[in-house]
């Protein structure tokens, strides 16, 4: 399952009122491709209890349903659920190029432009190597 859209808004250079605009121009996208998985997932939320005196629970697919076809459906739900809880902003698309993690910014400052360590170790590290033979020349 790819969430192709939510790239849409990087790299754009926003100033005070296009700012405003892009972000919800870019929110929209990513509510509109949402719930776009939504109906393509197939998920349709039930409260189950799987016998007497057990507790109910959600279930986004039936479980008859294959386990990828439940995977996506509550993958689906998920992104949708973080949107409605107003975490849309958060949602983003990893920095490095190739990549293509789709994450959620859970960092106290909401400023983090990388899935991993990892991803930002290598673009800081690529970055860092250019600097350096573009100031050698
Ligand atoms: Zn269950
Ligand atoms: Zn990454």
């Amino acid at each position: 399952m790819t969430v192709a859209g939510l790239s849409s808004g990087r790299g754009a250079g926003f100033g005070a009122v296009q700012g405003r605009v892009g972000i919800c121009a870019l929110l929209t996208g990513k509510a509109q491709h949402a719930d776009e998985l939504l109906v393509a997932s197939g998920c349709r939320p039930r409260l189950v209890s799987h016998g007497p005196g057990l507790p109910f629970h959600l279930h986004y697919a039936s479980v008859r349903a294959g386990l990828a076809s439940r995977v996506k459906a509550l993958t689906a739900a998920g992104l949708a659920h973080a949107i409605d809880d107003g975490a849309g902003s958060r949602l983003r698309v990893c920095n490095r190029a190739r990549c293509g993690t789709v994450f959620i910014d859970i960092s106290r400052n909401g400023r983090r432009h990388f899935c991993s360590v990892r991803c930002a170790n290598q673009v800081n590290v690529a970055n860092r190597r250019r600097q350096r033979l573009t100031a050698a020349r």
